[in-house]
């Protein structure tokens, strides 16, 4: 017999038994307080069998692991509509993913979007007819037969690499499905789901592998929140940086020149010269000395460095005058060159060193999207050099300067990842304990001080140091990974950096990469998104729309147009021959903050009348008084 815990009951069960039948007579009450279960920290669902005694703990279906099964679940659902449609359709894999799932399906033909409607159609009749979800258990060599037998290519892989002696399967209705669960009890429970997109995925990601045909759905528990999700993803769409991009005209790729590579249009380039001068003056005040250095360099360097070993596969190589060349996927090793120009005293540091750093990565073409996932951008980029005494001080300032910088650009909440080494394999990490022990405590410390919401994460540091990583929260709620700081003990070894202390020794630096922004471009793309290209009047592409209502006014606009150029206000005159109220719609789609009409009365006394986006008709202002406040509001950056 088996002793098992459950609401603080206790409850003796066979070895072998499952959930399903434990909860025999109160299934239905089971079912409303979880989809599964959580014994001895292993997920188990009605029908795995349990062995082991313990406690049982209730996966409620509103948590991230009831969801999870909740949708996992689904995507068995849509498999077995989408076999009742395309009985030729072999099956691949079906995960619960991030906010849904998703099913991967070798067919004929791509599935098209009335396909969706039809296999939804069927995967309600078939939930309705309220299935049991199965479990059984197969030897190895039994699947493997099973799946040959059908046809089942991609799942006799599967089986394949398990190296596990038995293998579950689930069945519901006329479907199996190779598959550890865990499950929902019954399809009925399956009701409020929808699917959502059709895209071709390579077999186990690999392009010399089969293309298959992935369909995306998600689920939820309730009606209510299905369709709150639903508007959201309606919501998130609107605001696509890429559509937006396009409308007003502010960015450009062109698969001629190549794919992930940036034209930034007039409109996007004044918006993007707002936030590098910005960034530089910010930069300049906090005593960041700012530099630039070259696209290129010789391999040579990248050998030093250790990217040609771990990088190589993301790195464009050149070739002149019979040496070879990279096109530099980071800047750190450019800063290290400058650094190292001159020996430095303990009494010249902390050195703080800046750039806007373009950098190339070869990104898989597949994965490129819009500015968020691109081969070219430019980091804001900074290296700090620094004693350990100095390391957490520099810390502060760092995570201060980066919520300044983002709450001015209006984003006011943040996730921030700690991430540390696993203490029990110290031997897979470069750097001493002591270096190790400065660096966490002083990370650990100032994400504490800054009253932030962290996460410490065990184990995700990367080798050579640990980090903090900061993500936005958009007005849609999505985090958006921007700030970075980590430390490297791999660049100061390799490189040889060092200072001289007080004992007239060298020692070596505590050396800080740290970025803000991050991209440039996918911070960008952050912006657009959150503000739906609505942007604030000190960023806004164009501040001021000049409409004139007849061919009498073009010289006062012009006049305008000069006296605001001259003010550093971007300006732009529509003295088309277009009626006023077409004029006004136009700048209304490219969400101008102000719209100055002028007309006959405004000319003879020297006035405007304003359109506000924010106020809307503010009526007739005189000149003067209209830029000295423009000019004051641009300047507050609110
Ligand atoms: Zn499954
Ligand atoms: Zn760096």
């Amino acid at each position: 017999m088996i002793q098992l815990e459950i609401d603080s009951r206790q409850l003796k069960a066979e070895p072998g038994t499952t959930l399903g039948a434990l909860f025999h007579e109160q299934y239905q009450e089971a079912f409303r307080l979880g989809v599964a279960a959580r014994l001895n920290g292993r997920i188990v669902d009605f029908h795995t069998p349990i062995r082991d005694s313990g406690r049982l703990e209730l996966i409620p279906v509103e948590s991230a692991d009831g969801l999870a099964v909740l949708r996992h679940s689904t995507s068995h659902l849509m498999a077995s509509a989408v076999l009742k449609l395309f009985p030729e359709a072999k099956l691949a894999i079906g995960p619960a993913i991030d906010e849904g799932f998703y099913y991967d399906f070798q067919v004929g033909r791509p599935f098209q979007p009335e396909d969706l409607e039809q296999i939804e159609g069927w995967m309600h009749t078939i939930a309705e007819e309220n299935h049991q979800f199965v479990r059984g258990e197969l030897s190895r060599e039994e699947a493997l037969k099973r799946f040959e037998r059908e046809g089942e290519i991609f799942k006799t892989e599967l089986v394949q690499g398990i190296p596990d002696p038995t293998v579950s399967t689930y069945t519901h209705s006329f479907f199996t499905d190779l598959c550890r669960g865990p499950h929902v009890p019954r399809t009925k429970m399956l009701r409020h789901f929808k699917l959502l997109s059709v895209a071709g995925a390579y077999w186990r990601g690999d392009s010399s592998r089969p293309m298959l045909q992935r369909i995306y759905g998600t689920a939820f528990p309730t009606k209510d929140r299905l369709k709150e999700h639903l508007q959201r993803l309606e919501e998130a769409k609107l605001r696509d940086h890429r559509k937006i991009g396009a409308a007003l005209d502010l960015y450009s790729v062109n698969e001629e020149v190549g794919g992930g590579l940036i034209f930034w249009h007039p409109h996007g380039a004044a918006m993007r010269s707002v936030i590098e001068d910005f960034w530089r003056a910010e930069h300049a005040r906090r005593g960041y000395r700012l530099v630039y250095t070259p696209h290129i360099a010789q391999v040579d360097l990248w050998q030093r460095s250790g990217h040609t070993d771990h990088y190589r596969e993301h790195m464009y190589f050149l070739e002149a005058d019979e040496k070879e060349y990279v096109l530099r996927p980071m800047n750190c090793p450019f800063h290290v060159q400058i650094y190292k120009g001159h020996k430095h005293s303990y009494r010249e540091l902390p050195i703080r060193i800046a750039e806007l750093g373009t950098v190339y990565r070869l990104e898989k073409s597949g994965v490129l999207h819009g500015l968020a996932r691109v081969r070219g951008f430019t980091q804001d980029d900074a290296h700090i050099f620094c004693t350990k005494d100095q390391v957490e001080t520099e810390l502060r300032g760092v995570v201060e300067f980066a919520r300044f910088m983002l709450s001015t650009f209006g984003f006011h909440q943040y996730q921030v990842d700690l991430s540390v080494r696993d203490a029990k394999r110290k031997q897979d990490y470069l750097g001493s304990d002591e270096e190790w022990e400065v660096a966490e405590t002083a990370l650990e410390n100032v994400a504490k001080a800054s009253g932030l919401n962290y996460r410490r994460a065990e184990g995700e540091a990367v080798f050579y140091g640990p980090k903090i990583d900061v993500k936005l929260t958009d007005a849609l709620g999505r985090e958006w990974q921007c700030s970075t700081v980590q430390f490297d003990f791999n660049l100061p070894r390799r490189f040889d950096v060092t200072y001289v202390g007080a004992d007239g020794h060298d020692h070596p630096v505590y050396m800080i990469h740290r970025a803000l922004l991050g991209s440039l471009e996918r911070f960008f793309a952050t912006l657009i998104e959150h503000y739906a290209g609505d942007f604030p009047v000190w960023i806004a592409p164009v501040q001021v729309q000049l409409i004139t209502i007849a061919d009498a006014q073009i010289p006062y606009a012009q006049e305008i147009r000069t006296l605001l150029l001259e003010k550093g206000i971007r300006v732009e005159a529509d003295i088309r021959e277009e009626k006023m109220g077409a004029k006004i719609r136009d700048a209304e789609l490219l969400k101008i903050p102000y719209m100055l009409v002028l007309g006959r009365k405004e000319v003879e006394e020297r006035s405007v009348s304003v359109r506000s986006r924010k106020k809307g008709n503010e009526g007739s202002v005189p000149l003067d008084a209209f830029v000295e406040k423009l000019v004051a509001e641009v300047a507050a950056r609110v």
